[in-house]
């Protein structure tokens, strides 16, 4: 079962949440919208916030005239949604506090590694953006401003585990990169399955109860007649320790890397 419990915990990053203006992340919003063949195709989940979008990209397919539709459209609803993207901030920033250090401190003891240095300070930035994108050098990520308080909660999680999930992984295995995105990278993979798994250790749910899923990509994905995630979540239930549960999970998704999307 899971590790000694050995890890102090001096340093517990501070979440802060800010607004981020258009500008910022527009290229983001380009980028979910017209996706390159080596990243899944998830422009279904920005139009479907956006239905007034979807109508007028329609028949439009050359880049540079979708890019400058989409541009106008996300500058209106900026205008009309900031005093809402304001008010969403205070309310994750309250919800957060509440139990952020308990979270964090949780997320340590579970991966079996302390917060270094440079996870002081962790920065939520809400924008019009659905889907959302994370930079784990900048310690920042982004949250949809129109989620409710439990799901930017399940995002910091989410993405806090990744930042942590990144340092320990390079601790086991230094020469595969696992936070490089796309479809030809399975280390990254499984590091989206696995926020279908730790997330849902006890320890974090004695503090926030909340079903964590990975990407339906994954959730859908079926091996030897069972869920990809059961497999991976087998392999953590058995872990000696955390390293250990990477090493197998790691195997895993190596050995069955074609059955994986
Ligand atoms: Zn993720």
């Amino acid at each position: 079962m899971a590790g000694k419990s050995v890890v102090s915990t001096k340093i517990l990053p501070k979440v802060k949440f800010r607004v981020a203006p258009l500008d910022d992340y527009f290229s983001e919003l380009h980028r979910f919208l017209n996706p390159d063949a080596n990243h899944y195709d998830w422009s279904g989940g920005v139009l479907k916030k956006y239905p007034g979008l979807k109508d007028k990209l329609q028949s439009v397919t050359d880049v540079k005239e979708r890019e400058k539709i989409e541009q106008g459209f996300f500058e209106e609803v900026e205008r009309e949604e900031l005093p809402k993207m304001e008010i969403a901030r205070e309310e994750f920033q309250k919800a957060w506090d509440k139990i952020g250090d308990d979270l964090m401190r949780a997320l340590s003891e579970i991966l079996e590694i302390d917060w270094g240095e440079n996870d002081r300070k962790i920065t939520a930035t809400l924008t019009l953006n659905p889907i959302m994108p994370r930079f784990p050098e900048q310690r920042m990520f982004r949250v949809f401003y129109g989620a409710d308080a439990e799901h930017a909660i399940d995002t910091v999680i989410h993405e806090s585990l990744h930042f942590l999930y990144f340092e320990k992984w390079s601790l086991i295995f230094p020469e595969i990169k696992a936070d490089k995105t796309g479809k030809d990278n399975p280390a990254w993979k499984l590091s989206e399955i696995v926020t279908g798994v730790i997330p849902n250790d006890p320890r974090i749910q004695f503090i926030f109860k909340h079903e964590f899923h990975t990407y339906r990509e994954f959730q859908n994905t079926n091996i030897d007649g069972k869920p990809l995630v059961s497999h991976i979540q087998r392999l953590y239930d058995e872990r000696e320790d955390f390293a250990d549960f990477l090493r197998k999970a790691w195997e895993f998704v190596k050995l069955h890397e074609k059955e994986i999307p």
